[in-house]
C-alpha cells in the first residue's frame, strides 16, 4: 500500500488514478492533526480492511490537485545513521570540506544520531539554505525506514518485523569546515533540512530492502548512485540497535545513511532523489528568507 499525507493533514491511498481520502478510519480527535498517521501506523492492522475498502470503494483525486505534505509529519524520533555505506567513508576521509583529524567512525561503533524533527519538510515545500556566506551543504539522499509499532529491546533478527514501510529521505548536512566544527545534529536540523516522501510504502511491498538502488540528480545531473545492499549495517539490525537504548514509536522515521557522492548543493538548484521500489522526492532549493 502507497500512503501519503496531503491537504489539512489528510491521510490517502494513492491508487493507479489518484489519491483516495481514507482519514475517515481515524477516530476523530486524530483527524487533520499532523499525528494521524502516527495513529493509523500504530492501529494499522486494526484498520488495514477498512483502509483498503475505502481506497477502492472512494473517489481519487488526481495527485496534481492536492497538496502532498511529508508522509510522517511528526514523528517523535527522528533517528540518522552516521557513515553507513563503505565507500562515503573513503570519500569523508579524502575530503577537504571536513577538517583534518575525520573521525572514521561508522554507524557499527557510533550507533544513531538524531536530526530534529522539525526540519521534516515534504515534496511541496523546498529546501531553504541559509545565508552563513564561506560554508558548503550538502545532499544525502537516504533509504528511510518508519517504524510500525512500540518496539524496544528487539531481539537479533527482528528489527525488519518493527519496520512498517519505507521512504525517501534528504538528509541536507552543513558541512564542517577547518574554521567552523559544529554539533552534527545542528548542522543537520536547520528548518527544511529533512525532506521526506512523498510516498510511505509499506513493508510487505519491498520486497528486500537491502537491495534497492539509490539515485540523486541535482539539476538533472545524476551524483548519487548506489544500493542499499552495501549499506554498512543493515536497516533490521539499525533498527535492532536503536531498540535497545529508548522505546521505538509508531511513525519514528530511521534514516540509514548516504552512500558516496555528496556534493553542494545551491539557491536555484532542483534536487531528486529515487529508490526502486519506493519513488522519487523532488524540491527546489533556495535561499531562507528569515
Ligand atoms: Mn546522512
Amino acid at each position: 500500500m502507497r500512503l501519503v499525507t496531503f491537504n489539512a493533514f489528510s491521510i490517502g491511498v494513492l491508487t493507479r488514478d489518484g489519491v483516495v481520502d481514507v482519514s475517515a478510519v481515524l477516530p476523530a480527535r486524530w483527524r487533520g492533526t499532523p499525528l494521524a498517521m502516527n495513529q493509523l501506523i500504530e492501529d494499522f492492522e486494526q484498520l488495514r480492511v477498512r483502509i483498503e475498502n475505502l481506497a477502492t470503494t472512494g473517489a481519487p483525486a488526481p495527485v496534481s490537485g492536492v497538496r502532498l505534505l511529508p508522509p510522517v509529519p511528526a514523528p517523535t524520533h527522528l533517528f540518522a545513521a552516521p557513515l553507513n555505506y563503505k565507500r562515503h567513508v573513503g570519500e569523508m576521509e579524502n575530503s577537504t570540506i571536513v577538517h583534518s583529524g575525520w573521525e572514521t567512525g561508522t554507524a557499527a561503533d557510533l550507533g544513531f544520531f538524531l536530526k530534529a524533527p522539525g526540519s521534516i519538510v515534504g515534496s511541496a515545500d523546498a529546501i531553504e539554505l541559509p545565508n552563513l556566506p564561506g560554508r558548503v551543504f550538502h545532499h544525502e539522499p537516504e533509504l528511510a525506514a518508519v517504524i510500525g509499532r512500540e518496539a524496544k529491546a528487539l531481539l537479533p533478527g527482528k528489527g525488519l518485523a518493527a519496520v512498517f514501510g519505507y521512504t525517501c529521505l534528504l538528509d541536507i548536512t552543513l558541512r564542517n569546515s577547518p574554521a567552523d566544527k559544529q554539533e552534527r545534529v545542528m548542522r543537520k536540523s536547520f528548518a527544511t533540512f529533512s525532506p521526506i516522501g512523498p510516498v510511505l510504502v509499506t513493508a510487505d511491498e519491498i520486497a528486500d530492502p537491502g537491495s534497492l538502488g539509490v539515485r540523486l540528480w541535482v539539476n538533472d545531473q545524476l551524483r548519487q548512485e548506489a544500493n542499499t545492499r552495501d549499506l554498512i549495517v543493515p536497516v533490521g539490525e539499525l533498527v535492532e540497535r536503536a531498540s535497545q537504548v529508548l522505546p521505538l514509536r509508531p511513525g519514528d522515521v530511521y534514516a540509514t545513511g548516504t552512500p558516496e557522492g555528496v556534493g553542494p548543493i545551491e539557491p536555484g538548484d532542483r534536487v531528486r532523489m529515487s529508490i526502486d521500489s519506493i519513488g522519487s522526492l523532488e524540491l527546489d532549493v533556495r535561499r531562507r528568507t528569515w
